[in-house]
């Protein structure tokens, strides 16, 4: 038996709901074998009983159909991310981030790219700023971060003198971006287990001083980054961005199951690109008409809010000065957007 062997059986054994395995995911701590015998650590983070349950069970079965093997013991340490989160925040009341000065951590997420999930991020940022909250936004997209350009600073940033990154600010809101770190636009070519150590690091050793919200702006998708970030940071809930067509929804719901499965609040849903108006008041749907409102119905959260098409909203972007900065009476989106980040304040200090 060598451990090896012991190592590639239980990369057969995935994370329950999720295709990557225990392994890449770096639960395993440690193997011990003695003769044939083999003991396995895992350590994880989960507030459900049946994840443990699980792999114990698939780890036993894996193990025990190795030809030879004796003694199978597999341990697993569990630890609850919100006992973790008040223990790290000195024992304060319930509902503190594992973020020592942040009040509320906000994940924004798409099941698909170019829905306007950072569009949204950035704005939503902007828009909580606007009710005289202190804000910071987190770019987690390592593969295609975007909030630099969004927010119109190619600045990098310095460290503090206890080795932490000071955000960089703009338009009032202090930002962290896997860009700011970059020479040029070069992509980050990190994979499993080292983007997932990454995204760690970023949210970890930001000097973000004292904040009432954190938005993580995630990467697309389901995959390991998100677990990640889902996995060590207490999340006060999750908002859901997606357009109204059928197959942007297919994925946003992949995007609640995964935030189902870790135990972590919808706050709702926003429609993004939800129609477009002409000159002449005429609305037009050009991704479907009411996809978010039935979809928020089906989930049975709140419809946080509908983003029109705007090309204010887009020429906005690209120049670095979000919507939401523009006056509410100057711009329909801009109200929108304020609207939205009033309901989700609501939402996640309920
Ligand atoms: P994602 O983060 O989901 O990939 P982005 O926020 O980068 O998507 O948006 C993709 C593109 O669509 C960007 O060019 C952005 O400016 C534009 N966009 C997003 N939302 C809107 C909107 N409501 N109106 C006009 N353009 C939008």
């Amino acid at each position: 038996m060598t451990e090896e062997q012991i190592k590639s059986t239980l990369s057969q054994v995935k994370y329950p709901g999720f295709s990557r395995d225990i392994v890449a995911f770096g639960l395993v701590k440690e193997i011990t074998i003695q003769d044939a015998d083999v003991t396995v650590d895992i350590a994880l983070q989960t507030k459900d009983p049946k994840v443990p349950e699980t792999i114990f069970k698939e780890c036993q079965e894996a193990l025990g159909a190795l030809d030879g093997i004796g003694n199978v013991q597999v341990r697993i340490d569990v630890k609850n991310p919100e006992a973790q989160a008040a223990g790290n925040a000195g024992g304060e009341a319930q509902g503190k981030s594992a973020i020592p000065g942040i009040k509320k951590i906000i994940a924004v997420a798409s099941g698909k790219g170019g829905v306007g999930k950072s569009t949204v991020s950035s704005n939503l940022a902007v828009a909580l700023s606007k009710t005289g909250a202190k804000v910071g936004l987190c770019d987690c997209d390592l593969y295609g971060p975007s909030t630099a350009q969004m927010f119109g600073t190619n600045q990098q940033p310095l460290a503090n003198e206890n080795d932490e990154i000071i955000p960089i600010e703009a338009h009032g809101i202090k930002l962290m971006s896997m860009s700011f770190l970059l020479e040029d636009n070069s992509p980050v070519i990190v994979r499993g287990p080292l983007a997932t150590r990454y995204t760690q690091q970023f949210l970890r050793q930001v000097a973000w001083g004292d904040l009432d919200y954190l938005i993580l702006d995630l990467p697309p998708g389901t995959g390991d980054i998100q677990l990640t970030i889902v996995q060590t940071v207490a999340l006060d809930g999750a908002v859901i961005v997606t357009t109204p067509q059928e197959v942007a929804l297919i994925d946003a719901r992949k995007a609640v199951s995964m935030f189902a499965k870790v135990n972590v609040d919808i706050l709702g849903v926003i429609e993004n690109m939800a129609w477009f108006e002409c000159d002449a008041g005429k609305k037009y749907h050009l991704f479907g008409d009411g996809g978010g409102v039935r979809e928020a119905e089906r989930l049975n959260v709140p419809l946080l809010g509908q983003i029109p098409i705007d090309m204010r909203t887009r020429e906005c972007a690209d120049a670095g000065t979000p919507i939401a900065t523009v006056s509410e009476t100057e711009s329909s989106v801009s109200n929108a957007f304020l609207e939205t980040a009033k309901k989700v304040a609501e939402r996640v200090t309920r």
